[in-house]
């Protein structure tokens, strides 16, 4: 694997990244709270007096919501700890009605863990997990709906935030959006969480630092909320060519929070670093420690889903094609499904390449998805086994899945519609060859004076003549043996 560095003034700098990732957890209703926990709605439509912070409100822990933190850290190989704890963690802002955030603090749900990521030349990566912790979000600010005022919307305030923390194991903006998708292609898998950075249910706090090689880490500087993995990669670059300038030039990096700004492609800082006990941490008084039992914990990884790496290394095994291949195929959990019923009982490699090379494409140019797509997984197969049986040749089915992306027609009504069978008839074939070394006596001459490249000129014209339906293989040997 290359190193990725970075070449300053004074040498080589390497980069160091750890990541907090909020993820919101999918569930009916909120951590602490009956109100609802689905996205959108109108303003303050979701909030229950918990979630506004009303004198004497307690909290209730949901159960869906630990089973979903559970889950999640099985999905992360990670250790599950049967006790854990909630803290209070206190501060001001306008949308944190309480004046504290409920979150985990010395004992989290969810210990160490791994993740493996595949970098673009190849290379297989292990990137440790800190630990994951249950917490709620807060509500929004508004200063866009009113001249003069600033307004709150509770909605999301009290709904449950996974925040999972990555050892400082990156090294390279890839490595680090390689983490980053392969955390939201896991919490996808399982349906912890819907991984939509677009509507923030997917955030990310990216620690940056730089070093010379060997050295011991460096202060860190902490980048607020980033909200898609370009900007995560981009922003992880903009801050170290930053930190290298300061350290360069004789300064010191100092920790803190910072911004990026896409639109100058920058990180500005936001406030100076708080330590834990700015947020003066205690033992949440309104709930108990939290306890959960083994069994319950085996129940829920008996139930998991398969999981990407391990639904990759089963199509490898199972349907004889490439790692690569398959690490494509089961990108997400629809692709996956859409392969197993294409391929199942047919050629496994033929049915990858037709996947993820005509019908990708045809998705692209149609703006469509599989979801939405003309063409079923049922129709492809049924193509490939049109293929397969000999009903039509390579080249006609291609002709035939450009009709059906078009319309949706099964592919055997199209043949049938159209005429489009394979020609095996070696009379017929025979016959076509026959007229056309007829009509080409010059290239045939030519052809008999040594010029081989006019073979695939032939093949052409006869399967010109016959329409495109002559099998590729006869016509071949039809005239290979006139040509004598
Ligand atoms: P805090 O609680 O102050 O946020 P943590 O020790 O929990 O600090 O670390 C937060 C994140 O910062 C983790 O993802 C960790 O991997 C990362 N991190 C720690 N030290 C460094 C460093 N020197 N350079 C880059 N990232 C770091
Ligand atoms: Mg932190």
């Amino acid at each position: 694997m290359a190193t990725y560095t970075l070449e300053g003034r004074t040498g080589t700098w390497e980069i160091v990244v750890g990541l907090e990732i909020h993820a919101q957890v999918i569930s009916e209703s909120k951590l602490f709270s009956g109100a609802s926990a689905t996205y959108g709605g109108a303003p303050n439509d979701h909030v229950s007096f918990v979630d506004a912070g009303f004198p004497g409100m307690l909290p209730v822990i949901n159960r869906e919501c630990v089973a979903q933190a559970v889950r999640t850290g099985l999905g992360l190989k990670a250790q599950i700890n049967l006790e854990s704890r909630f803290d209070r963690k206190n501060y001001f802002y306008a949308d944190l009605p309480n004046g504290y955030q409920i979150s985990q603090f010395q004992m989290p749900i969810v210990g160490t863990g791994i993740v493996e990521i595949e970098l673009q030349d190849g290379t297989i990566k292990h990137i440790g997990i800190t630990r994951l912790h249950l917490e709620q979000d807060a509500g929004k600010s508004m200063h866009d709906q009113h001249p003069a005022k600033s307004v709150i919307d509770l909605n999301r305030a009290g709904v449950a935030l996974m925040e999972i923390v990555s050892e400082p194991d990156i090294r390279s903006p890839e490595e680090a959006g390689a983490y980053l998708r392969k955390i939201r292609q896991i919490v996808r898998y399982l349906g912890t969480c819907d991984g939509n950075m677009e509507e923030g249910s997917m955030r990310a706090d990216v620690n940056v630092s730089v070093r010379k090689a060997g050295e011991d880490f460096r202060t860190r500087c902490e980048i607020k909320n980033v909200n898609s993995v370009r900007f995560v990669m981009h922003a992880i670059e903009a801050e170290a060519i930053r930190q290298i300038e300061v350290w360069e030039s004789g300064g010191e990096v100092v920790q803190e929070t910072r911004l990026y700004d896409p639109s100058k492609g920058e990180t500005r800082s936001m406030r100076s670093k708080e330590d834990a006990h700015d947020y003066r941490y205690f033992p949440e008084p309104d709930l108990l420690p939290l306890i959960i039992e083994q069994a319950w914990v085996d129940e829920l990884k008996s139930k998991l889903p398969e999981l990407p790496d391990e639904k990759r290394a089963r199509f490898c095994a199972q349907y004889s094609i490439p790692f690569y291949d398959a690490g494509v195929l089961v990108a997400d959990q629809t692709t996956a499904d859409f392969y197993e019923t294409v391929a199942k009982g047919r050629d496994g490699k033929l049915a990858s390449n037709w996947i993820t090379g005509d019908f990708f494409a045809a998705l692209n140019r149609t703006g469509t998805t599989i979801e939405t797509s003309p063409v079923s997984a049922a129709a492809l197969g049924q193509l490939l086994d049109l293929i397969a049986d000999k009903t039509i040749n390579g080249r006609i089915a291609k002709d035939v899945f450009e009709e059906m992306v078009d319309d949706g027609t099964m592919p055997a009504d199209i043949v049938e519609k159209k005429g489009l069978r394979q020609v095996t008839d070696t009379g017929a074939i025979d016959q076509a060859v026959t007229k056309v070394l007829a009509e080409n006596q010059d290239k045939v001459a030519e052809y008999k004076s040594g010029k081989d490249k006019l073979f695939g000129f032939f093949v052409g014209q006869v399967m010109k003549a016959m329409q495109g339906k002559g099998n590729p293989a006869l016509v071949n040997e039809a005239v290979k043996k006139q040509l004598g």
